[in-house]
């Protein structure tokens, strides 16, 4: 059993300013009072877990501690089967510092044309972190999802962020990047089966950490 989230104010530990909109606005209607880690001024931890769930776990708990508030991290990226899962947790490093992700999309096309296979997958994990006392050592959860598609090229959509121009998820005649925020994490309570990794993820942070179907 997860446990429950019951605090009125949540710090997104996050500086990606595209995450930051889509986790807001899953949060939206909780009525969760959300502050940004960049907002807070807090550092950027250095990630060097070997999965997502490890690097999302490093930056919630950096994020509590440092707040002393409960904190909620996404790490996430585009595993591509062609490429054995890369770029995988490296997905922003890809983009290099310049944080080109025009780069960073030629680069996997390039090495995708090496072979037949264009299946690809996002995954993301979301880490909720309580902080650490004097006497306990803080609690954490983590929850997963992932979305499968295939890439494409050219990139296509000047929507979204990141890698979603190449990406085209299973059951969609548009990519990622043709979808405005909403559609791609399109979930509210009630729904079934939401659209992005993110949403997915954060079906299961809501059914099991605050409760909602
Ligand atoms: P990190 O989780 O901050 O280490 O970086 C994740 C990286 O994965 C982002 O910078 C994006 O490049 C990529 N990524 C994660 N989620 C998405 C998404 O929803 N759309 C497009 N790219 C994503």
């Amino acid at each position: 059993m997860a446990r429950v989230f019951t605090e009125d104010r949540l710090v997104i530990a996050t500086h990606n300013p595209g995450k930051l909109r889509e986790i807001a606005d899953l949060l939206a209607p909780f009525g969760i009072d959300v502050v940004s880690a960049g907002d807070l001024g807090l550092a950027e931890p250095v990630e060097d877990g070997d999965s997502f769930k490890a690097n999302a776990l490093i930056k919630a708990r950096a994020a509590a501690d440092a707040a002393g508030l409960p904190a909620l991290a996404d790490d996430s990226g585009l595993a591509v089967d062609a490429l054995g899962g890369a770029p995988g947790i490296h997905s922003a490093r890809w983009a290099g510092p310049e944080k080109d992700f025009n780069e960073a999309m030629a680069r996997v096309w390039e090495l995708v044309l090496e072979s037949e296979d264009r299946r690809a997958h996002f995954v993301c994990a979301l880490a909720l972190a309580w902080p650490a006392t004097d006497n306990n050592p803080g609690h954490s959860e983590v929850f997963e999802g992932r979305v499968d598609g295939d890439i494409i090229w050219p990139p296509t959509g000047d929507k979204g962020f990141g890698y979603d121009p190449i990406f085209l998820p299973d059951g969609s005649d548009r990519t990622f990047g043709e979808m405005m925020s909403a559609e791609k994490h399109a979930w509210k309570p009630g729904q079934p089966t939401a659209m992005s990794h993110r949403a997915r993820a954060f079906q299961k942070f809501a059914r099991d950490a605050l409760g909602v179907e």
